[in-house]
């Protein structure tokens, strides 16, 4: 027989979309106070937020005649008629928090528009309303949620402990806190108050104040408009690394979210800058037209779609990828200083809010808290954050993403080595040199590789075949299947300047070699290539070549070879000249910088 199911039951079953956990709960509530209008938000949790979770805002509240009618299913403010979907201004639009929270809890909610004289509170119950009353209250709105999950409690044994169910809660208020500079947030943990920021809208100061260990000088800043597209933020220099994404928070109109195409964008921009597996930190703000996004695909809104979903990649990668490659981005050689953490004063100016929630800015370091509550964690995961292991980045070049590379008013901050002046060299190794406002360590040995590799992908690139024949040639040894298949790869290998015949079962006789690379540049190139092509199964592509290029190129330049000026000179104007002069293709950096400042500062002369 079939029959609808009784409200109850229905709006049980909707809840279990929006409410997976506490930390969903926060998530709707904080948007509906940002939705709202607030300045000041406050959460406070008790038990990891599954007995006791209370939001308390400033914002617009609600008029007494409405409050029961937003808790019912699909009742929103926010939107009318379906093309609004199209283009949606706010952080909620399903209607679908407030009845979801209240059918699976016992909620209390009071509210106060500031026209009204007197607020309204309301008790619910499982979804039902028990009582409605007239209250005295601040202007704004207060949510308490208490018992969650207490009519399911199916629902309620997959809960994780209490220590990690608050960490997810921490870590989404900071993240929120950071996205929203202009809201006062403030957050308390069992009757602790863990954290609260200014609100005076400087993001710099969120990161201090929740990520306290980060040095700011190991974060580059993010600020460019390319088109409707706004780009703002902090990502590290490629000295400061994870080895998960966990350190990578994306906004994208306001909205925390999860999203492969900007990931693989970072990816990107850090390919070579950064070991194999290792993760740059990256607080990215992205703001476009609401017509270009798609948030209705989950009910938890974590999830969006850009309809430009390669111009989007390629304007992250881009922006990100111009960052670091100013002087800024370099890795400074002298000790962190860590923040001060400096107190800031707030509620000066703040309006007509009670008494408890004005209170000092407290500074914790959030990162060296949540892996404390994270010591008695269970190791499996639920954090989505983390399942996703990117391709291999590869090179900047593909999915359009250089047609947004060659933006020449972009080009003005890049770092330009060929400018410095060259003082000496040390440990027969590290070339010193200098600019106006610093000192640079450069390892020759690593700019060499970097300048090698992207001639030898560079002549893989380009059409031109670029050998030079060998008097003597030499016999290269490889295997049977190698040289069995080897009309699969000698084209690609042809590219790159060299000229092979086959000469045996397991021998090939190399006649000719790229003519930038030396005799045993070229044969250690042809060795790792041969590794390569036996260890694949699939069709030898560039990323073959850039793998054998980077193996090959580790021992380019022996250290301890000493190079006379002209070929430092020929060496730093080539690094000008290479895509990537940061770093070697393994991830190394090939510059260290000495500020003048930080110099200065450790002759305690400032
Ligand atoms: P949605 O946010 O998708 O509209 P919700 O169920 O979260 O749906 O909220 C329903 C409605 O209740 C909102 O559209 C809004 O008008 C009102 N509302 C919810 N929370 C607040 C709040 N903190 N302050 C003012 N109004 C609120
Ligand atoms: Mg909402």
């Amino acid at each position: 027989m079939i029959r609808l199911l009784s409200k109850q039951i229905s709006d049980k079953i909707a809840a279990g979309e929006v409410v997976e956990r506490p930390v969903s709960m926060v998530k709707e509530l904080v948007e509906n106070s940002i939705d709202a209008g607030a300045s000041v938000i406050v959460v406070e949790i008790k038990n990891g937020g599954k007995t006791y979770l209370r939001v308390t805002d400033n914002g617009e509240g609600i008029p007494n005649d409405q409050v029961s009618l937003a808790f019912q299913r699909h009742a929103t403010s926010k939107i009318t008629e379906a093309d609004d979907l199209n283009h949606i201004g706010t952080l909620g639009f399903r209607g679908e928090a407030l009845s979801s929270i209240a059918a699976v809890s016992r909620t209390e909610f009071i509210t106060k528009t500031p026209s009204e004289k007197m607020g309204t509170r309301i008790f619910i119950n499982g979804g039902d309303i028990l009582e409605e009353s007239r209250t005295g209250c601040p202007d704004g709105t207060t949510i308490i949620v208490r018992d969650l999950f207490y009519n399911t409690p199916a629902r309620l044994k997959f809960l994780k402990p209490d220590a990690t169910e608050s960490s997810l809660i921490i870590e989404f208020v900071s993240q929120m806190a950071l996205a929203y500079p202009d809201i006062r947030f403030r957050l308390i943990n069992n009757e602790q108050p863990l954290f609260s920021t200014s609100g005076k809208g400087d993001r710099l100061e969120g990161i201090h104040t929740l990520y306290g260990k980060i040095s700011s000088r190991k974060l580059v800043p993010i600020q460019v408009s390319h088109q409707e597209y706004r780009l703002q933020g902090y990502v590290s220099d490629p000295s400061e690394s994870r080895s998960n994404r966990k350190g990578q928070i994306l906004f994208v109109n306001g909205r925390a979210i999860h999203n492969k195409p900007m990931e693989r964008a970072i990816d990107k921009a850090y390919a070579q800058r950064l070991f194999e597996g290792r993760y740059p930190i990256a607080y990215l703000f992205l703001e476009l037209p609401p017509e270009e996004l798609d948030v209705n695909i989950h009910p938890n809104k974590r999830e969006i779609r850009f309809h430009k979903e390669s111009d989007i990649e390629a304007f992250i990668g881009n922006s990100i990828f111009q960052a670091l490659q100013q002087p800024d981005a370099i890795p400074q050689g002298l000790d962190e200083r860590p923040f001060s953490n400096q107190k800031t004063e707030w509620g000066k100016n703040s309006e007509s809010m009670s008494a408890s929630m004005i209170e000092n800015p407290i500074q914790v370091d959030i990162k060296s808290l949540l892996s404390t509550l994270r010591e008695n964690q269970l190791v499996e995961e639920t954090i989505p954050l983390d399942a996703y292991r990117g391709p291999k980045p590869d090179r900047l070049h593909e999915n359009g993403f250089n047609s947004y590379l060659n933006r020449p008013n972009q080009d003005d901050h890049r770092f330009h080595p060929e400018e410095l002046n060259i003082i000496s060299v040390i440990f027969n190794t590290y070339i010193v040199a200098s600019n106006d406002d610093s000192m640079f360590l450069i390892d020759q040995h690593a700019a060499h590789e970097r300048v090698l590799f992207e001639r030898i992908m560079a002549q893989y690139e380009s059409s031109e075949k670029a050998g030079q024949s060998l008097l003597i040639p030499f016999y290269l040894n490889c295997s049977i299947s190698a040289v069995a298949n080897w009309e699969e790869w000698m084209d690609e290998i042809a590219k790159i300047g060299f000229s092979l015949s086959l000469f045996g079962p397991n021998t090939l006789l190399v006649k000719e070699i790229p003519n930038f690379m030396e005799l045993d540049a070229a044969q250690r190139f042809l060795s790792d290539f041969m590794d390569q092509i036996d260890d694949k199964h699939h069709s030898i592509d560039k990323a073959v070549i850039e793998k054998a290029a980077s193996k090959a190129c580790k021992e380019a330049v022996k250290g301890k070879e000493t190079l006379s000026d002209e070929e430092i000179k020929e060496l730093l104007s080539s690094l000008a000249k290479c895509e990537n002069p940061l770093s070697c293709p393994h991830g190394r950096p090939t510059f260290i910088r000495f500020s003048q400042s930080e110099i200065e500062r450790k002759f305690r002369r400032t």
